[in-house]
């Protein structure tokens, strides 16, 4: 089942586009990554999914819901949560408080239980639950804005660039984190310039280069593409 759809989505910032006839899909349970370099578009995509920008043409829907009819506000009731770039915590609020942040919009009683199960995905944010989120590591607040994402219990996990200036050894670790949250039937479109660890875990991948989708594949095909090898993974 294929859970968003984006078809041919245009972007524009005033007269430069940065989007050009944009269209992707990501299944139910699926983990599909969007590759490229510096500038290429993958910010203003994600953004554009969550209603961060407005579109110039085309049309996006997550399951049978319209997303060019529902406000950015609305898609997070929809089931879209977002890790931006560079975590964007609360720093001056405990790491609980942060995940409880999370659960804002939710009236459901399974509240509790859902903390549990981040703190089981998550054991490093368990034992310093007490502590200001700004104390924590790179990778911990990485962690914790996954977290807080998951609390809204999304159906669709929008990550732009987790592992951006990150330890090796602490980026392997979310990409793994990562993986375990598909087996748990969240679709995810992980924006990555680390093309080789991106491929590495995801199902599929698209190639940005200049706001244009230029390869798109299973992620084995891409890896042993070309374009893909030359520009992105050292030839
Ligand atoms: P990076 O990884 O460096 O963030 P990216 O692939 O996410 O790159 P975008 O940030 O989406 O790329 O930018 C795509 C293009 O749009 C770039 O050419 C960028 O200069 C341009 N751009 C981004 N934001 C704006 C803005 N607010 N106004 C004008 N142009 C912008």
């Amino acid at each position: 089942m294929t859970m968003l759809e984006v078809n041919e989505v245009s972007v524009y910032y005033g007269k430069i586009q940065a989007l050009d006839k944009v269209s992707l899909t990501v299944g139910a349970g699926e983990l599909v990554t969007v590759i490229g370099g510096n500038g290429a578009g993958k910010t203003t995509l994600v953004k554009a999914i969550m209603g961060l920008l407005p579109i110039r043409g085309g049309t996006m829907r997550l399951g049978d819901v319209d997303l060019a009819r529902t406000p950015a506000w609305d898609r997070v009731r929809h089931g879209i949560a977002y890790v931006p770039e560079g975590a964007r915590i609360f720093r001056d609020l405990t790491v609980e408080e942060n995940i409880r942040m999370g659960a804002f919009a939710r009236k459901d009683v399974r509240i509790g239980s859902d903390m549990e199960r981040v703190y089981t995905l998550f054991p490093r944010l368990q034992s310093r639950s007490r502590q200001l989120a700004g104390t924590l590591s790179g990778g911990e607040q990485q962690m914790l804005a996954i977290s807080r994402c998951l609390m809204a219990a999304p159906r669709l996990l929008l990550i732009d660039e987790m592992s951006l200036g990150l330890m090796p050894v602490l980026v392997s670790r979310l990409f793994a984190l990562v993986r375990d949250l598909v087996a748990e039937n969240i679709a995810i479109l992980l924006i990555e310039q680390n093309a080789k660890k991106a491929l590495e875990v995801a199902h599929r991948g698209y190639l940005l280069e200049n706001g244009r989708i230029v390869q798109a594949g299973d992620s084995a095909a891409l890896m042993d593409n070309n374009q893909v090898r030359q520009a992105y993974l050292g030839g």
